[in-house]
């Protein structure tokens, strides 16, 4: 078996199901397998003792079941963890693990580089080298979940908001998402899943109609002007059309909002003007607005604006009668934050 072999961690229940129909095996051997690889979190086929042994060799001889490794782990002082994983062919990709009390928050990438290359963003100077497979993007949960002990809890959310635009791989995505909300595969509740775009539009509505998985929106910018030049796409999809986009969607709505993501970069989006034009741009859209301080990486021209000017631009969001929260920034001192994942 060579690494070209396909992985069973590339697979959905329903696609498994087919396939292994198609080889001959019984489709429910397909759920046995499943509940091994993510319930059980044991992808050492020898070990699923529930398979004949002669299944076990047949499927060890065709597929492979471990995507990525973790290469490094490094923890920030605030608890944060990032792992540097490789691929099979020793390409680097990054996934952050965020404490809170007793559960996690977990970061994946779904790109290797990112083509996007928007202005303030680490990963947006490596381009794209290639997009992951599903099971490079499910392996990332099943690895952080091997660095976890038992008093860490457990990964309870799954941010699609690593390296990489994940409307740009969005078949392998969807597929990803399919696993981990699956019941008999890693049971999380789509509530549970974030996927985040800088505004690949004519992918979104497809993306939203798979569940009530919530979707985040990298905005970073009140003026066409200024998103030109910090999030590039917005030349091809500008403002107007993103917005009315999502202002049309019905998938859209008060118990599914939009989650506007606002990187404030002293000099560049954080004067009052732009916090006052903020809500005017996003009304009619159910959504949460979160500001996050800019993080420095190197050969980056931007950075966060001081905390007062960071308050003042959320009061003034907030007195227009948005929902809006200025995040902390996590994991800075181990270039894990948003924005500087580059293989540093
Ligand atoms: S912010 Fe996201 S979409 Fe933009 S370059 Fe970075 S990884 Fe790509």
């Amino acid at each position: 078996m060579s690494s070209n072999s396909p992985n069973l961690k590339d697979y959905s229940l329903a696609s498994l199901r087919d396939r292994f129909s198609e080889e001959g095996i019984p489709a429910y051997r397909a759920n046995q397998v499943m509940a091994w690889l993510y319930q059980r979190d044991v992808d050492d086929l020898d070990l699923m003792t529930d398979l004949s042994v002669e299944l076990r060799a047949a499927l060890a001889e065709r597929y492979e079941t471990r995507a990525v490794e973790v290469a490094q782990a490094d923890q920030s002082s605030d608890g944060t963890r990032k792992l540097a994983l490789t691929t099979h062919e020793g390409h680097r990709i990054e996934a952050v693990i965020i404490p809170e009390a007793r559960r996690n928050t977990l970061c994946i990438s779904t790109q290797v580089g990112c083509p996007l290359a928007c202005d303030f963003c680490a990963t947006g100077t490596m381009g794209l080298t290639r997009n992951l497979t599903t099971a490079e993007i499910v392996d990332q949960v099943c690895r952080a979940k091997g660095c976890l002990d038992e008093e860490d809890g457990v990964i309870s959310n799954v941010v699609f908001m690593g390296m990489g635009e994940p409307l740009l791989n969005l078949a392998a995505v969807k597929e990803a998402i399919a696993i981990m909300t699956d019941p008999r595969g890693m049971a999380l509740a789509p509530r549970r899943i974030t996927v985040s775009t800088a505004g690949v539009v004519p992918r979104i509505p497809e993306l939203i109609e798979i569940g009530p998985i919530n979707l985040a929106v990298s905005l970073h910018a009140t003026t066409n002007e200024v998103r030109d030049v910090l999030v590039p796409i917005n030349r091809k999809f500008p403002l107007e059309v993103l917005l009315e986009t999502l202002r049309k969607d019905p998938n859209v709505n008060k118990k599914r909002p939009v989650f506007f993501e606002y990187t404030l970069l002293e000099g560049m989006n954080d004067s009052l003007e732009d916090a006052d034009r903020l809500p005017d741009l996003v009304r009619g859209i159910p959504c949460k607005i979160n500001l996050i301080p800019a993080n420095p990486h190197p050969g980056s021209r931007y950075r966060a604006p001081e905390q007062d000017v960071m308050d003042r631009f959320a009061a003034r969001v907030h007195e227009h009668g948005m929902r809006v929260t200025l995040r902390r920034s996590r994991g800075a001192d181990i270039a894990a934050a948003c924005g500087q994942l580059a293989n540093a």
